[in-house]
């Protein structure tokens, strides 16, 4: 390159300010010129700051799971500068069935020691001694991940967002994305009072994922929004060194936070984007099915959220360029994993914006560009 030369960087605006919208503003503001754009007030108010916090790796579908063994560097140890501390904490993750359940169970182990993660098989006793709260008779065996760990959601999400600023993005908040229309070089777009222009668009809008490719005039990748409600039921002392526990059905699971118990029915039931709030049923269908697995007798909740957790059809994230229009870029369809994939998420979109190609560090992972791509559905 000649001397003096400069290469002006590429402009993009991410849509959403959730952990998918920081994550890539955080690993693309290294290399280009970012401004990330939230509709409400403060960043991570919706599904980002509504989750269980936990990354378990023998959970999701087989696309995901490469993305969650490339993050955990990331999480383990932070880029400097970004933390001082790891954002994981020890907490481990057992799944439990009862007899009609052990073939769910086995199919559970061999997929995710398949794929990598680190799970055995326990017996009554094995998974009694881990949580004495199991009922011997609604127990016949387990599959126990050790290296589950809670995850430091705001810390993280934090972390993502003060990156991205110390490289030079913009962080709007209260700027939602009204209308978008493509230009010769890119898109501009309206958010709030003001209009904007980028060469590049990365919607990473959650929930409203297909409301946004509306606006850019594309038909909608049909993802779905899911409610899930979690609840927090006092809980005690002695509770605290339980790992999560989930029945095998997914039907239930529950995890120790502090004193209490964080508890769910992990139900899935569409819903229209939007500020999701919780059904007292699916609460109190959650206390009775981990009352009847458990000796734990939760009668009371403390409090309790929703957020909607977004699938594309094939459980699969969408991450990619779309192929009918030069220059929108897809971050959708996180589902239940959009935390603990959250680092090599945002590293994959900026390989792809900015190099066109996958780096060797997620393929060593198991990782293929073409699971998640946006054209399978096109
Ligand atoms: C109960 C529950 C438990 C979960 N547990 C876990 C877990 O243990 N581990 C895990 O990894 N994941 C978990 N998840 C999933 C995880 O929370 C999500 O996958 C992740 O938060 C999705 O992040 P996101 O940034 O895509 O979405 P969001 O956090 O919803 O962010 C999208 C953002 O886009 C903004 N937006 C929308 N439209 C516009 C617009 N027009 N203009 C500007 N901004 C816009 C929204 O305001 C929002 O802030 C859980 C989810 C739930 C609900």
């Amino acid at each position: 390159m000649s001397e003096g030369h400069t290469v002006t960087p590429l402009r993009v605006a991410v849509i959403g300010g959730g952990i998918a919208g920081a994550g890539a503003a955080f690993y693309l503001a290294e290399r280009a010129e970012v401004v990330l754009l939230e509709a409400e007030p403060t960043l991570a108010y919706h599904t980002t700051g509504r989750s269980a916090a936990l990354l378990f790796e023998s959970y999701g579908s087989p696309g995901i799971r490469p993305l969650t063994s490339a993050s955990r560097a990331f999480f383990d140890d932070p880029p400097p500068g970004l933390a001082d501390f790891p954002f994981l904490s020890p907490r481990g993750g057992m799944l439990v069935g009862t007899e009609q359940q052990i073939g769910a169970l086995e199919q559970w182990e061999a997929d995710a020691r398949r794929q990598g993660a680190w799970v055995e098989l326990l017996d009554t006793d094995q998974a009694r001694r881990i949580c004495p709260a199991l009922r011997p008779d609604m127990l016949a065996g387990a599959v126990w991940e050790p290296g589950a760990a809670d995850i430091d959601v705001a810390a993280v999400h934090q972390a993502f967002v003060r990156g991205a600023r110390r490289r030079g993005a913009e962080i709007r908040v209260s700027s939602p994305v009204t209308a978008m229309e493509k230009t010769d070089g890119g898109w501009r777009l309206w958010a709030g009072d003001e209009a904007l222009t980028a060469q590049v668009v990365v919607n990473a809008a959650g929930a409203w994922g297909d409301e946004i490719a509306r606006m850019a005039g594309l038909d909608p990748m049909g993802i779905t929004p899911m409610r899930r409600t979690v609840f927090m039921a006092p809980g005690s002392d002695e509770y605290r060194s339980w790992p999560l526990v989930a029945g095998v059905g997914m039907g239930w699971y529950f995890k120790p936070d502090g004193i209490q118990l964080l508890c769910s029915l992990s139900e899935e039931n569409p819903s229209a984007p939007c500020d999701a709030r919780p059904e007292p049923l699916d609460i109190a269908l959650a206390i009775e099915r981990i009352n009847h697995a458990t000796t734990l007798r939760i009668r009371s909740v403390r409090s309790s959220w929703t957020g909607l957790r977004t699938f594309a059809r094939d459980r699969e994230m969408v991450i990619g360029f779309d192929p009918r229009a030069e220059g929108f870029f897809w971050l959708v369809g996180q589902g239940g994993t959009g935390i603990q994939t959250s680092p090599a998420a945002g590293e994959l979109t900026a390989s792809l914006v900015l190099d066109s190609e996958v780096s060797t560090r997620l393929i060593d992972h198991g990782f293929d560009a073409a699971v998640v791509s946006p054209g399978r559905f096109l």
